[in-house]
């Protein structure tokens, strides 16, 4: 029996786009492979959602759902990987910044064995230099304090074999990154890089704020390290504190060879107080993190294969 592939698109305002895209992606897929594509219209306030349900009606292979407002495109690529039947699925964005004419290279891959294939982006031309160093900085910062490694510069396009979307459905947290997560469950993964041209038509969804909260958000959900921040810094402050406060009792008051001043000696016991109230903190983020690891109920581990 022929494999299903499921072709999952976020569309935000993409009303231009949206057909080119269709028409470019039957002549790449050219009726080689059993597909549907699933668009995923993210609250368009422009014809989006108009020109696809047209399509739709001329092709039983389109599938949809309209979200009522703008949810997010992790939101979007989770609606669709909740809502997809196929052996595999591809994410991939309206906009034509991934190259469609790659997928047969992603499904080759899959078919000789990867479960997880990602596109990783050579360059962006049409990147901002407040982006690109943004990019650059995120994916620093993310390398340094998260659990799960994430490869700079990959993408939300993405080939995901059906073992890993039945696990990805399994994740129930509400504030995620999808690329974060399906990099957390692991399996094997294959890359494809691709040179992304410019966005074919509209302009990007994603502000930079927007970018900077989705940022934020990832090293919240995949990092505790922010938390215990100021714990480590409570713990720096006390030592330092407590090694000059008995320099002071030292050389002050049992050597008399020091005349530390009141002002001196209080800023001293000042600043030790101030270590242990953040070092406090730092261990209350140590249990607000477990609260934070029950909460996101994240499935304990992840199995590849099993003879049981
Ligand atoms: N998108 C979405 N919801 C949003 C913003 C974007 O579904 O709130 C979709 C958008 O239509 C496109 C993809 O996500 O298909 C990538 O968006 P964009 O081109 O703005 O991001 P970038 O290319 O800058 O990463
Ligand atoms: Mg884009």
């Amino acid at each position: 029996m022929q494999k299903k592939i499921s072709i999952i698109i976020p569309v935000y305002n993409e009303g231009e786009n949206v057909s080119v895209f269709y028409n470019e992606l039957n002549k790449a897929l050219n009726n080689k492979f059993d597909y549907e594509i699933i668009f995923i219209d993210d609250g368009s306030t422009d014809q989006s959602a108009k020109i696809i349900e047209n399509l739709a009606s001329s092709d039983p292979r389109i599938k949809y759902i309209e979200f009522s407002r703008n949810f997010g495109k992790e939101v979007a690529l989770t609606a669709g990987l909740n809502n997809c039947s196929g052996n595999a699925a591809i994410t991939i964005d309206a906009d034509l910044q991934h190259p469609v004419k790659l997928i047969p290279d992603f499904i080759s891959k899959w078919e000789n064995g990867a479960k997880v294939v990602v596109g990783v982006r050579k360059k962006n031309k049409s990147d901002t230099l407040s982006k690109r160093i943004g990019s650059w900085s995120f994916y620093k910062i993310m390398s340094r304090i998260a659990d799960t490694k994430i490869i700079p510069n990959s993408t939300d396009y993405r080939l995901l074999d059906r073992q890993v979307i039945n696990e990805f459905n399994r994740c129930t947290e509400r504030q995620r990154m999808a690329r974060g997560l399906i990099d957390w469950l692991g399996f094997r993964q294959t890359y494809i890089y691709f040179d992304a041209g410019n966005r074919q038509d509209g302009k990007p969804g994603y502000s930079f704020t927007k970018l900077i909260k989705l940022a934020l958000s990832s090293f919240v959900s995949l990092s505790l390290v922010p938390l215990k921040l100021a714990g480590y810094l409570g713990i720096f402050i006390i030592l330092c504190s407590a090694v000059f406060g008995i320099y002071m009792i030292i050389t002050d008051y049992l050597l008399n060879i020091q005349d530390f001043s009141g002002p001196a000696i209080l800023a001293t016991i000042n600043l030790f107080l101030i270590g242990i109230v953040l070092s406090c903190l730092g261990l209350m983020a140590l249990y607000i993190a477990n609260i934070q690891i029950e909460a996101l109920n994240r499935p304990m581990y992840i199995i590849n294969k099993e003879k049981l």
